[in-house]
């Protein structure tokens, strides 16, 4: 089986490649959609997040509230890092899972957050998708409401573009002028 991961920064079209690659059929791990998933629902990830950060974070319903926990962590490096130790092992474990469930020869793992943690080791190549950034922006700001200033902000808490760039496999250019289907098709006629 070969493990491609999709990664870029906010608003470079990480989620809408991968919707593309499910269309063609190909089974693909949403790191994101997952974490969510398993903070609503694993009682280990709650009592961790209980004795990490306390009755505080969790809501009416007795699940642990993203907005609470994004609040705290928001410029809060250690906090962030307490949570991400939490959050992302747990992720990590179940992507691993998750593959165990897969027939296809080729899957993919969309995240955020791949060569930040050393999580390109486990996969076979990593594809970064890219878009200038004043695009990006834009795209997050009719996507979500958040100010430019907002977006920049969590842009600077990612890895630098050029970086990333340097650090692809293959870089997937989703801007105005390079149309991203065929690109996408591409992508995985090369490594088939
Ligand atoms: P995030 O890290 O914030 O989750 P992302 O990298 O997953 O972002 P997407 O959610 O795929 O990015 O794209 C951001 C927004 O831009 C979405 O609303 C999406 O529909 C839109 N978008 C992405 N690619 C294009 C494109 N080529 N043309 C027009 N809109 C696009």
């Amino acid at each position: 089986m070969i493990k491609i991961g999709i990664t870029g920064g906010i608003g470079s079209g990480k989620s809408t490649v991968a919707k593309l690659l499910n269309v063609l059929n190909y089974p693909v791990y949403s790191s994101d959609s997952r974490a969510r998933v398993l903070l609503k629902e694993n009682k280990q990830i709650h009592e961790a997040i209980r004795e990490a950060f306390g009755d505080c974070v969790f809501d009416v319903s007795g699940n642990p509230s993203r907005a609470l926990l994004a609040d705290l962590v928001f410029n809060d490096e250690n906090l962030l890092n307490k949570l991400n130790t939490i959050i992302h092992p747990a992720v990590r474990n179940d992507f691993n899972e998750w593959i165990k469930t897969q027939n296809s020869t080729l899957v993919f793992k969309e995240a955020a957050i791949i060569f930040e943690h050393g999580l390109e080791k486990e996969l076979d190549a990593v594809w970064v998708v890219d878009a200038p950034v004043q695009l990006r922006v834009d795209r997050v700001i009719k996507r979500s409401g958040l100010t430019a200033q907002q977006v920049h902000e969590r842009m600077n808490n990612q890895l630098d573009a050029e970086l990333l760039r340097q650090k692809a496999n293959l870089i997937i250019n989703n801007d105005d002028e390079h149309a991203l289907i065929p690109q996408v098709i591409n992508a995985v006629n090369s490594i088939l």
